[in-house]
């Protein structure tokens, strides 16, 4: 779960971490405010949204101006000018895709002075089931740019959780980004809360990008992107409340009130799969062919023929997708179940894109005889090799 980065910054507050005043506004008569209270002389206006780049991000409406979603105000005019121009506008960055997002909450923050930008993230590192910590001295910039070009420039290190952060943690880091004396210390401080705050909130990744040293000499998180691991969210009810539905996408929100297993993708080739390692397969062998996967979806074991109906009405009500494919080895899950959850989703929201089944397994045969007797035109797969190939190219003859 992604939460906003004013968010983000009032949760690392509470660990101590160094982050400027701010306050998260939604009108222009609230940002006076906030700006009026905050004082000056310099504010950031800062578009809030679930992704990253919105400096370099530009706004789809012309009356929403040049600049990009992060903004420098000298006055309390320009705060609200920007605010205007920035709210209920959709912000395009390289993060959000060509649609980019509405911007529907601002944070208004104390300008500062920047001497030097770093880069500072956390995250779970699954080769060594540790968190690790990425520090680069090239921080502001496109981070896999600079591990692509400049690998040297990117400093790694895991914590050991049974000692926690060590002071050798906190001097690697001043090391890896030219810091000494009080900078240093203030920079072994750091990694200790951040440590503290991810373990605490069972955080998946956490990103400052930029931490930066200010002209007066304090080490400071300019900016900070927090994700929580989902499975751990049954006990923190305190980050579940800071959940924004709609930075979500609508077809996973609905697929959630389902208990389905289901993540909206780029392509063309809706799947409804039982199991996630078939599913997994049958994104690889769509891949394979050519064609790219809409989305991955495992309806479970044991799915109901309402289930199935939710699953399938979710894949087509998505205006990307092409083409289905249905892919089930029947187990726990029955065969004509699937079926009848396929007829009943088609007879609600109709059918017009090109439909492969491939059944296997437990009642397969009734399953066959259900969609054969339908009426519905489905394209019927011997093997998955089979069913992928013909999705693809009916997907592709469209
Ligand atoms: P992102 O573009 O979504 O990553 O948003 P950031 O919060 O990182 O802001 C983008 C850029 O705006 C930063 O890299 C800084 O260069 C600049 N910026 C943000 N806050 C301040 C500030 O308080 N003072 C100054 N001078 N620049 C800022
Ligand atoms: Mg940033």
């Amino acid at each position: 779960m992604n939460i906003h980065e004013y968010q983000a910054k009032a949760v690392l507050k509470e660990f101590g971490a160094p982050v400027s005043a701010g306050k998260a506004v939604f009108s222009v008569d609230e940002a006076e405010a906030a700006a009026k209270d905050l004082g000056g002389p310099l504010w950031v206006v800062k578009s809030q949204i679930h992704a990253g780049g919105r400096g370099k991000g530009k706004f789809k409406e012309p009356e929403a101006g040049e600049k990009g979603g992060v903004r420098l105000a000298k006055s309390v005019e320009e705060v609200k000018t920007f605010v205007g121009q920035m709210l209920g506008n959709t912000l395009v960055t390289v993060q959000t895709g060509p649609a980019g997002k509405q911007v529907n909450r601002i944070y208004i923050e104390d300008g500062s002075d920047i001497e030097r930008e770093f880069y500072l993230s956390a995250l779970v590192d699954r080769a060594t089931s540790r968190v690790a910590f990425v520090v680069s001295t090239e921080g502001g910039m496109d981070i896999e740019e600079v591990a692509h070009s400049t690998p040297e420039k990117i400093h790694t290190f895991s914590i050991d959780p049974a000692t926690g952060v060590m002071p050798h943690h906190g001097r690697t880091v001043a090391r890896a980004l030219g810091l000494s004396g009080d900078l240093a210390k203030q920079a072994e401080s750091l990694v200790a809360k951040l440590y503290a705050a991810f373990v605490a909130k069972d955080m998946a990744m956490l990103e400052i990008n930029p931490l930066i040293v200010t002209k007066g000499g304090e080490l400071k998180c300019l900016d900070a992107k927090v994700s929580f691991d989902s499975n751990a969210l049954y006990r923190h009810p305190d980050v579940v409340a800071l959940r924004d539905v709609t930075e979500e996408d609508e077809k996973e929100i609905e697929a959630s009130k389902h208990d389905l297993a289901y993540i909206a993708l780029d392509g063309t080739i809706g799947c409804m799969v039982n199991g996630a390692g078939l599913a997994m397969a049958t994104m690889d062998i769509i891949k394979l062919y050519g064609e790219e996967p809409a989305n991955f979806l495992d309806v479970g074991g044991g799915a109901s023929k309402e289930k199935v109906t939710a699953a399938f009405k979710i894949i087509t009500a998505d205006p990307n997708v092409k083409g289905i494919l249905v892919n089930i080895f029947g187990g726990i899950m029955k065969c004509d179940v699937i079926a009848e959850g396929v007829i009943a989703a088609v007879k609600e929201v109709g059918l017009k894109v090109p439909l492969v089944v491939r059944l296997e397994g437990t009642n397969v045969e009734l399953g066959k005889k259900i969609l054969n007797e339908s009426g519905l035109n489905v394209i019927s797969a011997d093997d998955l090799d089979d069913a992928a190939q013909k999705i693809v190219k009916a997907v592709k003859g469209a």
